[in-house]
Formats: C-alpha cells, sequence, structure tokens
C-alpha cells in the first residue's frame, strides 16, 4: 500500500494515472467494519482506490470531541493493507490548507437551518472545505459516502452539483453491529451500560417506521417517539424528525419518501442514525 502524507508527492503520482479508474474513500480514521466495507466496494468497482485519514480540525464544533477523537493510526494502517487498500493519504492540516490548493464553498443556508446543522455551527462549512480540497487533489471517479450522516451525503451531493465536479458520488447503506447499533468511532466512548442502551436508538427508528406502515401521521409518530426518548432517563434527546429523504425538506404529501433521523446523547456521546421508513 502506498502511504503519502505529502500533497505535491501524492499529485506526482496521480498524474501518472491517466488510463485508471479511482475511487476515493474519505474518511476520519479509527476505521472499523462500516469503513472497510465501503473500502472494499471502491476497490470492486475501481482500478486503483485511496483512502484519506484525516480528522478536520475545522467540522469540530467541539473542542473536546476533536481532542478526544480516536487515533489508532497503526492499526488502521494493517487494516487498509489487509483489504488490499491501494494507497492511503494521510496528511498534516498543512498538507491540506497551505499547499495552495483553494477551496469551495457552497450555499449552506438551508442545510444549516436543519438537523445537524443549528447543532454543529460551522460543521458543514469545515466539511465542504476539506472534502473541495481533497477532491482536487484526489481527483476520483467516485468517492463513496456513508448513509449513517444523512446530511452530509446531501451536502456533498449538492456541493458536486453546484460545482460541476466530475464526480460520481456513491452513498453506502448503513452498517450496523449484530444488535443493530450503527458502527461509530464515537462508540468506543460508550461505558459497557451504554453500549448496551444504545441499541434502544435502532428500536425507536424501528418503532417510527412501524407505526408508518400502520399508517399513523408523521406529527403523531414524532409525537410518540419523542416521547418514549424523553421518557429513557439515560438519554438525552437533542433531535428526533421525519423529513423527505430527497432533499431533507418537510413532509407534507403521501408520496414523499420520509426518513427519520435521530440524535442523542448517551454517556456523553453524541449519537446520530437513521432510517428510511418505507
Ligand atoms: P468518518 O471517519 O466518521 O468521517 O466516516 C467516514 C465515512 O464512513 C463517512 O462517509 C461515513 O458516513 C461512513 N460511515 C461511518 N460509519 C458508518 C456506518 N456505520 N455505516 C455506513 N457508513 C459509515
Amino acid at each position: 500500500m502506498y502511504i503519502f502524507k505529502k500533497t505535491q508527492e501524492l499529485l506526482n503520482f496521480r498524474k501518472q494515472q491517466t488510463q485508471q479508474t479511482i475511487g476515493f474513500v474519505p474518511t476520519m480514521g479509527a476505521l472499523h467494519q462500516a469503513h472497510l466495507q465501503l473500502i472494499k466496494r471502491s476497490l470492486q468497482e475501481n482500478d486503483f482506490t485511496y483512502v484519506s485519514i484525516f480528522v478536520n480540525p475545522l467540522q469540530f464544533n467541539d473542542p473536546q470531541d476533536l481532542e478526544k477523537y480516536p487515533r489508532p493510526i497503526q492499526q488502521d494502517i494493517e487494516l487498509l493493507k489487509s483489504i488490499h487498500t491501494n494507497a492511503l493519504f494521510l496528511p498534516d492540516y498543512n498538507e491540506i490548507y497551505y499547499t495552495g490548493i483553494p477551496s469551495d464553498e457552497i450555499n449552506l443556508t438551508y442545510l444549516n437551518s436543519i438537523l445537524e446543522g443549528p447543532k454543529r455551527p460551522g460543521h458543514f462549512e469545515g466539511v465542504v472545505k476539506v472534502v473541495s480540497i481533497l477532491f482536487k487533489i484526489i481527483q476520483p471517479h467516485k468517492s463513496y459516502f456513508g448513509l449513517k450522516d444523512f446530511q452530509q451525503v446531501k451536502l456533498i451531493q449538492q456541493l458536486v452539483k453546484e460545482k460541476n465536479y466530475p464526480i460520481q458520488i456513491i452513498p453506502y447503506p448503513i452498517v450496523r453491529e449484530p444488535d443493530g447499533l450503527a458502527m461509530s468511532s464515537r462508540n468506543i466512548h460508550l461505558s459497557p451500560n451504554a453500549r448496551k442502551k444504545a441499541t434502544q436508538i435502532y428500536q425507536w427508528l424501528l418503532k417510527a417506521r412501524q407505526l408508518y406502515q400502520e399508517g399513523k401521521s408523521i406529527p403523531e409518530i414524532q409525537q410518540t417517539i419523542i416521547a418514549d426518548i424523553q421518557k429513557d432517563p439515560y438519554f438525552t434527546l437533542d433531535y428526533f424528525e421525519i423529513r423527505d429523504a430527497n432533499d431533507l425538506s418537510e413532509i407534507h404529501h403521501p408520496s414523499q419518501k420520509p426518513v427519520a433521523l435521530i440524535a442523542v446523547y448517551l454517556d456523553n456521546v453524541r449519537l446520530i442514525d437513521n432510517l428510511e421508513l418505507l
């Protein structure tokens, strides 16, 4: 596996790859099975796959969250090698933000006003900055993003569309633990007891889907699930909402495809998840 720490080295290498199809999976490391599944999909669909590991300070609105973000880099490298990843891009801050490659900006008014937006000020600006620079360095044909970060997928799709990048965005389904908890690098911060409780998040999403399939109205389902969450002393609700899976607008019409999105705190760890209700 190639490991590039310098942007210029990667650019020089990438210049030679004129005949290959290039896949790209951006990550923040602390790799788990979900990351590996995205990468394996890219390995299947492209001649050459780059994975990046970069914990982007600009997208952390909480300094403590940034500080305690896990960084098991040796273990990550072994995992990437074990699935035959072609190349790892492992830049430091300067290699992203001080090599003269400009980031792009998009209009974030809507995405910043809903769900994660108001809860994490500056987060989406940070994601757009880093991903636009990474795209210019890696120049992939296809790039893979997990639907666990549902709003992020919408953001990246908007970025690619507005800026006309010649990149296909491939959304990847949520990968779950056997008990239903969505895999996340943050799960290791959960105490054993909280880890057991965390499976409840998926149960609420399943209940929302069941209620929807029984014909309950969207406001009714929201009220029921929010009441359930508020009754549970282990969880602090950040949001639970049902929105249109296409553009995250509010649901007013039966033809819209609903997705339930949840963010809760458990043991001071913020966990997000979502489920399409159809
Ligand atoms: P991260 O390292 O958390 O930035 O994640 C890197 C990529 O993996 C992002 O596109 C995430 O959405 C995706 N990802 C993380 N966890 C999961 C999961 N449980 N299922 C699907 N995709 C995931």
